[in-house]
């Protein structure tokens, strides 16, 4: 190959490089949060628990934000705090799929508490396509609605040893799957396989330094809590009331609201 022929491939291959390089960043750019924010949170609360009505629901109240609340509809408030769970919803915060009866697989580690009869292991895909959806019917006659969302209990995906994830998927707009909490990239965040960050025993400064890395990266942090101020895996109501109030104090930073309107807003950004 001559000097001219090299000069040549070189100029094709810098050409590439740069064209390529400006549509990395084209695709970082061209996703905006609504309100020019640097990111997204969520605020998802699992399992249906006592102590998410007691502080939870009156602490976003007070501070004018919304949660999505994942309810595992055999709990006991499901059955004898109902009223509390619709006057949630009609307030704004999403009432979010997490099975009848949230089974999870006994056969993992640290496992030995899932009680037999509610072993993911021991069900067929068909059976939790079927709870999943009777769920959703359950879910609309408490608060009428017909979009959802899903969190898959202990984040399992298999039943019986076979993915049951695909076969709800379509019923969902939105589905927290992994482990994790701050998404890495949101032009190759995919809706159906959200990672969420478990906080237990945190303060809440901590919670707050996980916001402000989903800022720094201009991504999204999913928050799953379970028991606030009470319950297991639990936060303080103190240390999650301190970091309610510092998001409600910089709404420019942070777009706080339910799940499933921030997953109806990153395919409508994604389809750009
Ligand atoms: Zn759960």
């Amino acid at each position: 190959m001559n000097v001219k022929n090299n000069r040549l491939v070189f100029g094709f291959a810098l050409g590439f490089f740069l064209a390529s390089t400006s549509y990395a960043e084209d695709a970082a750019q061209t996703f905006k949060w609504p309100k020019g924010q640097k990111a997204a949170i969520s605020l998802s609360y699992d399992d249906a628990l006592s102590s998410q009505l007691d502080h939870v629901i009156p602490t976003l109240n007070k501070y004018g934000l919304k949660g999505t609340f994942y309810l595992q509809l055999n709990s006991s408030t499901i059955d004898q705090r109902l009223s509390e769970w619709r006057a949630a919803a009609k307030k704004g915060h999403e009432l979010g799929n997490h099975t009848l009866f949230h089974q999870c697989s006994k056969s993992g580690p640290g496992r030995d508490w899932v009680e037999p009869g509610r072993d993911l292991d021991k069900l067929t895909v068909a059976q939790m396509k079927d709870q999943v959806l009777l769920a959703n019917t359950f879910l609309y006659a408490i608060d009428g609605k017909r979009e959802r969302t899903f969190t898959a209990p202990c984040i399992d995906k298999n039943a019986g040893g076979q993915n049951y994830i695909d076969a709800v998927k379509s019923e969902f707009v939105g589905i927290k799957l992994e482990g994790g909490g701050v998404a890495a990239d949101m032009s190759k965040f995919d809706p159906y396989d959200v990672g969420v960050y478990f906080p237990t025993g945190v303060t809440g400064q901590q919670l707050i330094d996980i916001a402000k890395e989903a800022a720094a990266k201009g991504t999204m942090a999913n928050y799953t809590f379970h028991g606030v101020g009470g319950d297991h895996l639990s936060v303080t109501a103190e240390a999650h009331e301190e970091f309610i109030k510092y998001l409600a104090a910089h709404k420019d930073i942070y777009w706080v609201d339910t799940f499933i309107e921030e997953m109806k807003y990153v395919k409508t950004q994604q389809k750009k």
